[in-house]
C-alpha cells in the first residue's frame, strides 16, 4: 500500500470554504438517467448560426492565430461601443472604457477583483446567479444578500436595498432580466434604486447578459441615468442572446479608471480572449440581429405556453419579463424546493433546479429553462402535472 508523503492540506481555506454549485448536483444526477427532459441548464438550445462560425474559421485560415491586444481586438470593441450606444443609448470609449473577456464570467470575476478591497460589502440581490457571491468572496469581499420575494415579482425594492447598507458596502450587483426569475425592471423601478445608489455613494456592477431577452418592454440599463456612468460597471456577452456559451466571450464597460484596472489583471492572469472567438462576436454584432430577433420570437412563445401551463395546474407563477426561466411557487405541494427537483426528477424524469440554490427568496420555488424546443416543453408539462397532483394541487 502507498503510504503519502504528504504531511498537511495544501487547500486555501478560501477554497475549502467555497461551496459547490447547487446546480451542478442535479445535472450530475440526470445525466446518468435515461429519457430526462431538462429543464435544468441556462443556455440556448439553438446553435450558433453559421455565419458566425464561418467567420471565426475564416479568421482562422486568414493566419489570425495570435495574441489580439489585452482589452480585445479595437474593431470588436468599436463595433461593442455601437451597439451599446444604438441599442440601450449608452456612451463609451473603445479605447479605455471595454474590456473584452472570457464570457461575462469573467467580468465579473475581475470587476469585482479590481474594486474590492478585504472585507468590504457587496449587496447580492437574490435570487440570483450562482457565480455572485462566490466571485465577492474570492476576490476578499464579504456577500450581503438582500432578498427580494414572489409578492413584487422579485423586483428589488427600494427599501429592501436601504436596509443593507452599512458603511462598508462598496457596491451593488445586479442582474436584470434576472436569472433565475426572470423579472426585468421599469425605468422608474430603476430610477429610484439609482437614486439609492447615489445617495449612498455605491458602485453598480450590472450584469445584464439577458438584455436583448426582453419581451415586454425595451430593456433599460441602469447606467443611463444620471449620475449613473462613472458608477456602473456594465457587463454583458455573447453566450445568451447570440447563442453562444461555448465560445466564453464577454466584456465589460464603465468608467476607464474601472476598466483599465481591470485590464490589469487581465493581462497578467488571462493575457486576452481567445482570437477566433473575437473574430465569430464581431460578426455576430455586425450582422447577427436578425438571428437574436428569431430565437427571441421563439422563447417569447415558450414563455407564454410556461406560465399558462403552470398557471393550468395550479402553481402560481408570474409571467417574466425576459432571459428564459419562469420560476413558479410550489409551496402549495408542501415540498422543499429541493424535495420537489429530487422527486420529480426520479418519478417523472424531468429536470428542473430548486430555488433554494439561488440564495435567499428563492426557497419554495423551482427554476425552470425554456431554452427548450416547444414540443419538449409539452412533455415536460404533462409530467409535471401529473406529477403534482399526487400532491393534491
Ligand atoms: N450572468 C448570468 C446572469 C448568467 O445566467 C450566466 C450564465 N448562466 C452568466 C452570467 C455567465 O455567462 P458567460 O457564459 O458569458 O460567462
Amino acid at each position: 500500500m502507498k503510504t503519502s508523503t504528504m504531511k498537511r492540506s495544501y487547500l486555501s481555506e478560501t477554497a475549502k470554504k467555497l461551496k459547490p454549485s447547487g446546480i451542478r448536483k442535479f445535472f450530475d444526477l440526470a445525466s446518468q438517467m435515461e429519457g430526462v427532459i431538462s429543464l435544468g441548464v441556462g443556455e440556448p438550445d439553438f446553435v450558433t448560426p453559421w455565419h458566425v462560425c464561418e467567420a471565426s474559421l475564416d479568421s482562422l485560415e486568414r493566419g489570425y492565430t495570435g495574441y489580439t491586444s489585452n482589452a480585445g481586438l479595437l474593431e470588436l470593441r468599436t463595433e461593442i461601443v455601437k451597439y451599446l450606444q444604438g441599442k440601450f443609448n449608452l456612451t463609451y470609449d473603445a479605447e479605455d472604457e471595454v474590456i473584452v473577456t472570457v464570457g461575462a464570467s469573467q467580468a465579473i470575476d475581475v470587476a469585482l477583483r479590481a474594486i474590492l478591497d478585504s472585507g468590504d460589502e457587496v449587496l447580492v440581490v437574490e435570487p440570483c446567479f450562482v457565480a455572485y457571491s462566490a466571485s465577492v468572496s474570492l476576490a476578499g469581499g464579504v456577500p450581503v444578500a438582500v432578498p427580494t420575494s414572489a409578492e413584487s415579482e422579485f423586483k428589488l425594492l427600494p427599501e429592501q436595498l436601504e436596509q443593507k447598507i452599512t458603511e462598508k458596502t462598496k457596491a451593488i450587483i445586479l442582474c436584470f432580466p434576472n436569472n433565475p426569475t426572470g423579472t426585468t425592471m421599469s425605468e422608474q423601478e430603476l430610477d429610484n434604486v439609482a437614486d439609492i445608489v447615489k445617495k449612498h455613494d455605491l458602485l453598480v456592477l450590472t450584469d445584464e447578459i439577458y438584455a436583448e431577452l426582453s419581451y415586454n418592454e425595451e430593456h433599460v440599463s441602469i447606467a443611463r441615468f444620471n449620475g449613473m456612468k462613472e458608477r456602473t460597471i456594465y457587463i454583458s456577452g455573447f453566450s445568451k442572446a447570440f447563442a453562444m456559451t461555448g465560445w466564453r466571450l464577454g466584456y465589460a464597460a464603465g468608467p476607464a479608471e474601472i476598466i483599465q484596472a481591470m485590464l490589469k489583471i487581465h493581462q497578467y492572469t488571462i493575457m486576452c480572449a481567445p482570437t477566433m472567438a473575437q473574430y465569430g462576436a464581431l460578426e455576430a454584432l455586425k450582422t447577427g440581429m436578425d438571428d437574436v430577433n428569431e430565437m427571441v420570437k421563439s422563447y417569447r412563445q415558450r414563455r407564454n405556453f410556461l406560465v399558462k401551463s403552470f398557471q393550468e395546474i395550479g402553481l402560481d407563477c408570474h409571467l417574466p419579463g425576459g432571459a428564459f426561466y419562469v420560476f413558479p411557487s410550489i409551496k402549495k405541494t408542501g415540498l422543499t424546493s429541493e424535495q420537489f427537483a429530487e422527486r420529480l426528477l426520479h418519478e417523472e424524469k424531468v429536470a428542473v433546479v430548486p430555488g433554494n440554490v439561488f440564495g435567499e427568496g428563492g426557497e419554495g420555488h423551482i427554476r425552470c429553462s425554456y431554452a427548450t424546443s416547444l414540443s419538449e416543453l409539452q412533455e415536460a408539462m404533462n409530467r409535471i402535472g401529473r406529477f403534482t397532483r399526487k400532491y393534491a394541487v
